[in-house]
């Protein structure tokens, strides 16, 4: 369900744990219209953290496997239903994620955690599967612009499109959850705008490729809250209701948090975000920064809107990763800490 059927009731003085809740002007009818606008707002929302992947991925150091466990042990400790833990891609191609295998092998997680992994192709799939048993769902991706396409896999779209038929086949028929992530869905660095119709095209051949979930991915930053909302309304409209459409927003112009508002005004309840605001995407060069989970996390819960996350846990945990790589994380939380209402 993308839509809460029956809307948070928001007008009064709730709001999440005793905030001031839909707290505008004391007239006019400005107040009203909002508040009834708001309450269509989904009452809780699934979060996925990447920063696992997405996030030491895209960092320049390389982190030893034993400080990796340690930090995603330390993220499915805060309630985090879903973690992407690393990635099969070709260990000479990304080295920060050399040791997928060993960081399968040694993390343990709670039982309600999905766990993930990112899937490159059909060989880093065998590779995963000799460790079936340690993840439910795989990641594969492509780029909704062609250029963009070459320039991260060095293969078409369409290319890249069989071999997710293939991968996903494969991984369903070991029972395995598919999730297909569309790179460069509101706007190509190299080609500009992206047209939503091809993003859709492609998320219809993908689902019927057997993807259950879709994630749209903002991977440079290009995307504005207005596009957002469209964007979603229509992919809303397009695809099938059964399909989760989740949103990946980078922040690396600021942007990511008011395209969040702008995807829940739409009806999207699945979000990815990284937590201290990791990573980002190595194509092309300097764009960084995936939304920060904690910022994420703070805003929903302020909004009323439920995560299940514990956010102080979840600032602790970016704050280990801040203290491994031994230099000072861009996410606002970290600086700031939670809002206190006293
Ligand atoms: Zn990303």
């Amino acid at each position: 369900m993308l839509l809460s059927d029956n809307g948070r009731e928001l007008t009064g003085t709730g709001g999440a744990k005793g905030t001031p809740g839909c707290a505008f002007g004391p007239s006019g009818p400005s107040r009203s219209n909002v508040c009834a606008a708001m309450s269509e707002l989904p009452a809780s929302v699934r979060i996925r953290e990447v920063g696992p992947r997405d996030g030491f991925q895209n960092e320049p150091e390389v982190l030893a496997t034993d400080v990796k466990v340690r930090l995603i042990e330390l993220l499915a400790a805060t309630g985090v239903p879903r973690i992407e833990l690393t990635s099969f891609v070709r260990p000479d191609v990304i080295p920060q994620l050399a040791d997928a295998e060993q960081v399968l092998e040694r993390v343990t997680l709670p039982a309600h955690i999905s766990a993930s992994v990112l899937i490159p192709n059909e060989r880093g799939l065998e590779r995963a599967l000799r460790y079936r048993d340690r993840f439910s769902e795989i990641s594969g991706f492509l780029s909704a612009s062609e250029t963009h396409n070459r320039h991260n896999v060095g293969r078409s779209t369409g290319e890249s499109l069989d071999g997710l038929t293939r991968t996903f086949a494969r991984a369903r028929a070991e029972g395995l959850g598919c999730v297909a992530v569309i790179a460069t869905s509101f706007g190509c660095p190299y080609e500009g705008q992206v047209p939503v119709q091809r993003v859709l095209a492609l998320a219809s051949d993908l689902i019927a490729a057997g993807a259950h979930e879709i994630g749209f991915g903002d991977t440079t930053g290009m995307a504005n809250p207005l596009q957002v909302r469209e964007f979603f309304v229509r992919a809303r409209a397009a695809l099938p209701s059964g399909t989760e459409l989740t949103a990946h927003f980078h922040n690396t112009r600021g942007q990511g948090l008011a395209n969040v508002l702008a995807a829940l005004e739409a009806g999207v309840d699945s979000f990815e975000s990284s937590f201290g605001e990791l990573g980002g995407c190595p194509v092309p060069a300097g764009a960084t920064g995936n939304i920060a989970s904690e910022d994420l996390v703070s805003m929903l819960e302020e909004m009323g809107i439920a995560t299940g996350i514990d956010l102080p846990a979840l600032i602790a945990a970016a704050r280990a990763a801040q203290e491994a790589l031994g230099r000072r994380l861009t996410s606002h939380l970290l600086s700031a800490g939670p809002v206190d209402w006293r």
